[in-house]
C-alpha cells in the first residue's frame, strides 16, 4: 500500500486555529480548514480526511448538529472526530463524548499536546483502516472481496443518487472453468484466476473504480459516474484482454483459451431501483452472453 499522508480536517469559524494546527504539524500532515458545520459536512463527504477537529460554537450549525450529522451517514460515521473547543464545563465535554467524538480538548490550546493527542488518535485511525483493508481483500487474487463490493455498491448507489450520476455494473464470469479445473487441475484454476484477476484490474484504471471477486470464478466491476456506453467498451477491452492471455484451455468449448463472459448493466442517479435489482439485471445480462456462446459482452435488455 502506497504512504499516503493523512489528513485532518479543521471545521471551525476562528481562522486562527486552523493557522495553529498548520504550524504545529508543520507540513508532516494534510490539513484543510472551513468555517462552518455544514461546509465541514461536505467537504468530509468529498475528501474524506482521516480525523476531523471540530468546534463547538459557529454561526451556522453548532459542532454538536455537526458531529450528529457525521455520525449519521455510513460515509462518514467512521470519521474520528475531536472537539476542540473553547467551552469548558463538564458537561459539554460530556455532550460531545456522548455524541460519539473520541476526545475532547480544551483551547486555549497547548500545542505539544494536541499534536501528541491528534498524533495518537492518527495512528490508531491508520492501524484500523489497514485491518479494515485486509478484512477487504481476497486472499487469492488481491482484488477486493465481495464484502467489500457490497459495501462499495451500496454507498456508491447512494452517492449516485445525491449527486444525479450513473453508476455501472459488469459482471464478469469465466468460461466452462469447471471443465478447467477438471482438466489442468485446481492448482492451475488458481493462477488462472489470479491472471484473470490482474488483467480485469489492468483495465479498471479510474481510482474510483472498484473491481472485485464476486464469488468462485466470477468478478464484478463498479463504475461510478459512467454511463452505459463506455462501460460496454470497457467490458469489451477486458474480453479480448483475458482472451489475449492466451491461457491455454484445452476443454473450452468457445476457445482453445480460457475466456470471459460479461453483463453490463447501468442505474442511473434518478431511477429507483436498489442495489439487488442492479445486480440482477447485470447478472441476467450475463446469462445471456452465457447463452449466446459465451466469450461475449452483453448489456441488459438485450
Ligand atoms: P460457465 O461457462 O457456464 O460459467 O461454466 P463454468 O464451468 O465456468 O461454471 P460452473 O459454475 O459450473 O463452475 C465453476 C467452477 O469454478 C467450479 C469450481 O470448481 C471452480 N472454482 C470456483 N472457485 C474456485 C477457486 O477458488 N479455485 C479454483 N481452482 N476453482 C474454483
Ligand atoms: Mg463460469
Ligand atoms: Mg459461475
Amino acid at each position: 500500500m502506497p504512504d499516503k499522508m493523512q489528513s485532518v480536517l479543521v471545521i471551525d469559524d476562528d481562522p486562527i486555529v486552523l493557522d495553529i494546527v498548520k504550524t504545529i504539524f508543520n507540513g508532516e500532515i494534510q490539513i484543510e480548514g472551513v468555517s462552518g458545520g455544514k461546509e465541514g459536512i461536505e467537504v468530509a463527504c468529498a475528501t474524506m480526511p482521516d480525523l476531523i477537529l471540530l468546534d463547538v460554537r459557529m454561526p451556522d450549525i453548532d459542532g454538536y448538529e455537526t458531529i450528529k450529522r457525521l455520525k449519521d451517514m455510513p460515509e462518514t460515521a467512521d470519521i474520528p472526530v475531536v472537539f476542540l473547543t473553547a467551552r469548558t464545563e463538564t458537561q459539554d465535554e460530556f455532550t460531545g463524548l456522548d455524541l460519539g467524538a473520541i476526545d475532547y480538548i480544551s483551547k486555549p490550546i497547548i500545542p505539544q499536546i494536541v499534536k501528541v493527542r491528534i498524533n495518537n488518535h492518527l495512528t490508531q485511525k491508520m492501524q484500523r483502516d489497514q485491518l479494515s483493508n485486509m478484512s477487504m481483500i481476497d486472499g487469492l487474487t488481491g482484488i477486493a472481496n465481495r464484502r467489500r463490493f457490497d459495501d462499495f455498491l451500496d454507498q456508491e448507489i447512494r452517492r449516485a443518487a445525491r449527486n444525479d450520476y450513473t453508476v455501472s455494473l459488469l459482471m464478469l464470469d469465466i468460461d466452462n472453468f469447471k471443465n478447467y479445473n477438471d482438466t489442468h487441475g485446481h492448482q492451475a484454476g488458481d493462477d488462472c484466476l489470479k491472471m484473470v484477476a490482474a488483467e480485469i484490474q489492468n483495465h479498471s484504471r479510474r481510482p474510483s473504480d472498484l473491481v472485485a471477486r464476486f464469488g468462485g470464478e466470477e468478478f464484478a466491476v463498479i463504475l461510478p459516474d459512467t454511463a452505459l456506453e463506455p462501460a460496454m467498451d470497457l467490458a469489451e477491452k477486458i474480453r479480448s484482454g483475458i482472451s489475449a492471455l492466451g491461457i491455454q484451455h484445452a476443454s473450452g468449448e468457445a476457445a482453445n483459451h480460457v475466456t470471459i463472459s460479461i453483463g453490463v448493466a447501468a442505474l442511473d442517479g434518478k431511477s429507483v431501483i436498489d442495489v439487488t435489482t442492479l445486480i440482477a439485471a447485470a447478472d441476467k445480462a450475463l446469462f445471456g452472453a452465457k447463452n449466446a456462446g459465451r466469450n461475449r459482452v452483453l448489456k441488459a435488455g438485450d
